[in-house]
């Protein structure tokens, strides 16, 4: 089988979020179950190194305003294919925005044209290549399907995955005839979203099935507070909407040969985790205090990571004697609000703004515990990360959040499953409790490490959920529309 996926991150060459993670390691793993996949991804800055080692395989004499191509190219085990469209895609600042923080004004044009090019690609093929199936990622790719559909070649069948429904790409309806498509698609049904044209709506409604990042959200998704407008479209389609878990890349999060650590550890040599705590410490100005957790965050400081609850919550944390190392950016109140708080609790709080995947191994690989009191949560992937390296993460119950850590409530800890804690409703009082919680269980030092080798034994990588995805694509192949 053949697969196009189609997206607007990467890791490790371009990465704002969990996207370009799941990017980035889930071709690997179809890969080694005999698809043939290829990512097709716009060719920012960053892949310039990587581009000029490729070959030119289609080229079109104007994209929008300028000459482009695409070029074939192979980096770090995963076939791509770059569309180099340098007036659409060679500029500084970051890829969705200048550098001025604003969204570049074009950016209808920038992702409608990966998506438009990306049909081509799948309708003609490239270089004796052709996808028997498109897997469109959020909103940067979701015209592709609108794009197939208004096409009268016979086109392969198209998935759309959601990794955030908060993302949207809602731009004028004057954008409908520079993006050359038809007004016929151009309804409620379709891609119109109040009288304005929505992408990921359109990805919606012209996909032959969709998918999202775990089994709650896809059910989450159906309910007006969780689909942010796009409920209704979503339960029209709710037989072919379903949720596949993401997992991680376990040769980049690997604890035991984790080049970011100190010293590398496993479930059997838990002792040695303490190499990487004594380093998160220094790196975060924090009292190296033996008998009391060390929690982080490692994240976009946004509203809907809840980090305002835990703001509210830090004089509880820090009473407790308890640690906290923020690592993140975003908002600037939030940013602030960790700033003042590493300096009003110095020695107990140490907050680093930036964005520093290196550091973000230490952290996992250092702390104790993780905090994630998300208000929303996809899938969620540094949950993910912690459980692996026996960092014991405490989640709001909500999306993939509530599917992959298992509450150190009674039972599950009576029955010995538990790996961390979950908290509801997402309240600061809730937040408090659980941190209390998960305090109570670091006391208990047999318990911990139990439940550390545990979570670190939990299966979080792809090999289930990669065949999942080869389910739902086989269930679709053969079947050209
Ligand atoms: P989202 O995609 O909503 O940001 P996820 O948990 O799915 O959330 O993925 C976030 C990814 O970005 C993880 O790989 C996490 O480690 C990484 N990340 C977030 N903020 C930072 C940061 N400041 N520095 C390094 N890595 C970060």
């Amino acid at each position: 089988m053949n697969l196009l996926f189609v997206a607007s991150e990467c890791a490790p060459f371009v990465k704002t979020g969990g996207l370009a993670d799941v990017i980035g390691a889930v071709p690997k793993t179809l890969a080694s179950m005999g698809v043939r996949v290829k990512i097709m991804l716009p060719a920012y800055p960053a892949l310039a190194g990587i581009m000029a080692q490729g070959k030119t395989v289609l080229k079109l004499e104007n994209l929008h305003g300028g000459p482009a191509r695409v070029v074939a190219a192979s980096a770090g085990g995963l076939a791509l294919l770059l569309l180099d469209a340098p007036h659409l895609y060679d500029r500084p600042g970051a890829i969705y925005a200048g550098p001025d923080g604003q969204d570049w004004s074009d950016n209808h044009l920038r992702f409608g044209a990966l998506a438009q090019v990306a049909a081509e690609v799948a309708i003609e093929g490239v270089d004796g290549w052709k996808p028997d199936i498109v897997n469109a990622h959020d909103w940067q790719a979701g015209l592709l399907p609108a794009y197939l559909r208004q096409s009268v070649k016979p086109v392969p069948p198209a998935v759309l995955t959601i990794h955030n429904i908060a993302f949207q790409g809602v731009f004028g309806a004057e954008t409908l005839g520079p993006l050359g498509l038809s007004d016929d698609l151009f309804t409620p049904e379709g891609m119109e979203y109040w009288g304005k044209l929505s992408f990921l709506k359109a990805g919606i409604a012209f996909s032959d099935k969709i998918t999202t990042v775990s089994p709650t959200y896809a059910r989450e998704l159906l309910l007006p507070e969780f689909g942010m407008g796009l409920e209704g479209i979503l339960q029209a389609r709710r037989g072919d909407l379903s949720g596949i878990l993401n997992g991680i890349d376990l040769d980049i999060w690997n604890p035991e040969t984790d080049a970011d650590l100190p010293r590398p550890f496993s479930a059997r040599a838990l002792k040695r985790k303490a190499a990487s705590k004594a380093a998160v410490e220094s790196r975060f100005d924090l009292t190296s205090k033996p008998d009391a957790p060390l929690f982080c965050v490692v994240s976009r400081l946004t509203e809907q990571k809840g980090l305002d609850l835990l703001l509210e919550v830090l004089p509880g944390l820090v009473g407790r004697g308890a640690r906290l190392a923020v690592l993140g950016n975003g908002e600037k109140a939030l940013e602030a609000g960790f700033i003042a708080a590493a300096h009003r609790f110095k020695g107990a709080v140490g907050t680093i703004i930036g964005y520093d995947e290196s550091l973000s191994h230490l952290m996992q690989g250092g702390c104790d515990a993780i905090l994630i009191p998300s208000r929303f949560e996809p899938c969620g992937l540094t949950q993910l990360y912690g459980l692996r390296y026996g960092t014991l993460p405490v989640v709001a119950r909500t999306g993939g959040l509530a599917d992959t850590v298992i509450d150190a409530n009674d039972a599950a800890l009576v029955a010995g499953c538990a790996t961390g804690v979950q908290f509801a409703p997402v309240t600061a009082a809730a937040l408090d409790q659980a941190i209390s919680r998960i305090c109570d269980l670091y006391a208990q030092p047999k318990l911990w490490a139990a439940m550390q080798r545990r979570a670190m034994r939990h299966p979080v990588g792809w090999a289930q959920s990669a065949q999942a995805y080869l389910d739902l694509y086989t269930s679709l192949d053969g079947k050209p529309r």
